[in-house]
């Protein structure tokens, strides 16, 4: 128990010998509210320690291929998946949804818990309908898997939002690659995504807009995995809430702030 008296929130930690994983444990460990129940790797039954602990909530960071599996392994023992790994498409977003509908527990799933990229996207959105030209370059470590990132797929989505109203400025219909590729991949609304692995980033991401004669940049480096773990505890800390009643996905750190 805390010392007011509150019942500590039991954690399970999914992906704890990886990097964010061991940062997760680090951090629950550390905060005198929260108990670390048990922790998973490639290969432990997770159903089992999920049903042993009996925890309020699991936090994952493994691999796109495990995470969809162990969020219904959650939802179906009524704990609430912390999801921070990427790779999840919308179709798997709303297969969870439903999940949570089914076995009325919610669920956070957060492409970026760091709360510096959380405002750099809100920033965007917000700029996107004044300056609708816009391009997202993200870098990464050069292990991460997927591309682009979880955070940009999301940037994308909120520009286009915030751009709804205006038309933004159209390429030439003549403009052509040289190099396949070189222009970067689409993102929601068309916007162009710009993804660099390199050995020496952790997560860094700039929006680049540009207007008459100006352009404005928006960036955002997580130079630790540290950066991460206060938006991770506060969506352990909404565990309990989602729990008992509040039975729907919260897609996206933004929507705890
Ligand atoms: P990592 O170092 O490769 O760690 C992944 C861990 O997951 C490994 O320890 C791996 O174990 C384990 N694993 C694989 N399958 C598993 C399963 N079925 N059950 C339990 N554990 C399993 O990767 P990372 O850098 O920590 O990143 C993990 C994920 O978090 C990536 O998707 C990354 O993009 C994402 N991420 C998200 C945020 C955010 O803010 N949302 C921030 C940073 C990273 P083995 O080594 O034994 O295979």
């Amino acid at each position: 128990m805390t010392p007011d008296a509150q019942p500590l929130i039991s954690v399970v930690v999914a992906g704890a010998g990886g990097r964010m994983g061991r940062e997760v444990v680090d951090a629950v460990t550390s905060a005198p509210d929260l108990h670390l129940a048990g922790t998973a790797g490639a290969g432990d039954d997770l159903a089992a320690l999920l049903a042993q602990t009996r925890p309020a909530a699991l936090v994952d960071f493994t691999v796109p291929e495990a995470v969809l599996g162990n969020i219904h392994t959650a939802l179906a023992q009524r704990v609430v998946p912390i999801v921070g790994t990427t790779g999840l498409g919308l179709d798997s977003i709303a297969q969870v949804r439903a999940w949570c509908a089914a076995h009325k527990t919610g669920a956070i799933i957060a492409p970026n818990f760091a709360i510096g990229a959380i405002l750099m996207m809100r920033f965007a959105a917000q700029a996107a309908r004044y300056l609708p030209d816009a391009e997202i370059v993200e870098m990464h470590h050069e292990r991460k898997l997927d591309a682009p990132s979880g955070t940009a797929a999301k940037t994308a989505e909120m520009i286009a939002e915030g751009r709804a109203d205006v038309v933004p400025t159209a390429l030439p219909a003549d403009a052509f690659e040289k190099i396949a590729g070189a222009r970067g991949g689409r993102g929601a609304g068309s916007v162009p995504i710009h993804s660099v692995r390199l050995p020496g980033f952790v997560a860094s991401q700039m929006v680049i807009f540009g207007g008459l004669g100006q352009t404005l940049t928006l960036r955002h480096d997580s130079l630790d995995r540290k950066s991460f773990m206060p938006g991770v505890l506060l969506a352990v800390r909404h565990a309990p809430a989602l729990q008992s009643g509040q039975a729907e996905l919260i897609y996206g750190l933004e929507h705890l702030l």
